[in-house]
């Protein structure tokens, strides 16, 4: 249903994603259904659950307005503040990071999204030799700059 190497999820509809459930509101805040309401407890749990569902699809409107409203355009890596800041996958793409909530989104600026980029590639090729410790090891080891692992390719 989701696939985490495919930065879009074409096929996902909110209905697979939030399914009904009978009496209670399908966004999962537990809330029983009343009266003529037969999905959601309230408009905003309705909300709420659509813009989630747009996250893990991979829109990418939603993903920034999200990112905007949670780190108001200040890197998560460096800090700083840049207007023409990124939107960028925690644990990227290429290693199964995509189909996932706001969590694995972050601001960065441009240099640090350059910089996480080189890294990422580089550790991709090394550690696809690896798949077993694929994601673990990359989560390690992109936070650190290439001089402090000591180790040269
Ligand atoms: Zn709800
Ligand atoms: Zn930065």
């Amino acid at each position: 249903m989701i696939d985490n190497y495919s930065r879009y999820q074409k096929g996902l509809t909110l209905s697979t994603l939030k399914p009904s459930i009978k009496g209670l509101c399908a966004c999962g805040c537990g809330r029983e259904l009343t009266g003529r309401q037969t999905k959601w407890a309230s408009s905003e749990c309705r909300d709420n659950a659509y813009v989630s569902f747009a996250i893990v699809k991979g829109d990418n409107e939603i993903i920034r307005q999200e990112l905007f409203k949670r780190d108001k355009g200040f890197c998560c890596m460096c800090g700083v503040y840049d207007d023409k800041w990124e939107s960028d996958h925690v644990i990227p793409v290429i290693f199964g990071g995509s189909g996932c909530a706001l969590l694995n989104f972050q601001t960065l600026c441009r240099d640090c999204h350059k910089e996480k980029t080189k890294l990422q590639s580089i550790w991709y090729s090394k550690l696809k030799q690896f798949p077993d410790r694929q994601p673990l090891s990359f989560v390690a080891c992109v936070y650190m700059p290439l001089e402090k692992l000591n180790i040269s390719f």
